[in-house]
């Protein structure tokens, strides 16, 4: 599916969220700054005027089988909030998952860890257990049929398969992402991409350490990150 870029539109949020965030990373600090975007991304992805189009809905989760990137702030966040709401027993079996998934990915390259299907260790009975803390990625992936999504299930080695998707929540989803992790590199922060199962892990069993190199803008996990251009950044400028 070909993408018509609405260039007012990425402009337009781009421009607002940047700017936002850029205030809010100097007054709020970086936790509370990212929480506040949050927010501010599940508003605009309501406000996307194709979202009726979307086929996602409870329930329906073949993408929590697909492979995810996260950023070092959206690690942080989600361990806050596993610790204040899990029990120590669900935190293990978290970890357990954490641990064997990390085991595998470790030792697949770039591509074939996109074809390579991994149950994420956050869904739970059919439901994501950390919705209003799940990475952006998730937030912003989507599609308009969900069998596009079951294909690339059943055929993970099968890249041609491209999930039918709704073009304005795509663009607004990557707009607001884009101009957060614009803001945190302005300030200095690390913005690299790490997959969410080896970060956790050790985000998890070293939480001072990798905090305390965050905050120092170094590279918060040993794993090797990823550096994503801020396309949608550039498309608003
Ligand atoms: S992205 Fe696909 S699998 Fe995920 S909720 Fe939407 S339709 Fe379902
Ligand atoms: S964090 Fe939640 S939405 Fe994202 S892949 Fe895991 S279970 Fe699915």
């Amino acid at each position: 599916m070909e993408l018509d870029i609405d260039f007012k539109l990425v402009s337009m949020l781009t421009s607002q969220e940047h700017q936002r965030a850029q205030e809010e990373i100097t007054t709020l600090g970086m936790l509370t700054a990212f929480r506040q975007s949050l927010q501010r991304h599940d508003v605009a992805l309501d406000a996307a005027t194709d979202k009726n189009t979307l086929a996602c809905k409870q329930g329906c989760y073949w993408c929590c089988y697909f492979s995810v990137d996260v950023r070092a702030i959206e690690i942080f966040n989600i361990v806050q909030f596993i610790k204040e709401h899990f029990s120590v027993e669900r935190l293990q079996q978290i970890r357990d998952e954490l641990i064997a998934n990390s085991k595998v990915l470790n030792t697949l390259d770039e591509v074939q860890r996109m074809q390579h299907n991994c149950k994420c260790p956050f869904l739970i009975d059919g439901n994501c257990s950390i919705y209003s803390v799940r990475p952006q990625t998730c937030r912003n992936y989507h599609a308009t049929d969900s069998r596009g999504c079951q294909q690339s299930f059943e055929q993970p080695n099968n890249m041609d398969i491209a999930p039918e998707y709704a073009p304005i929540t795509f663009q607004t989803g990557a707009s607001q992402v884009d101009a957060f992790a614009k803001a945190m590199h302005n300030a200095g922060y690390v913005i690299d991409v790490y997959e969410l199962n080896s970060a956790m892990l050790e985000a998890l069993d070293h939480p001072d350490r990798t905090w305390q190199r965050f905050i120092d803008k170094k590279s918060a996990f040993s794993v090797t990150g990823n550096d994503v251009p801020l396309e949608f950044m550039e498309l608003g400028e």
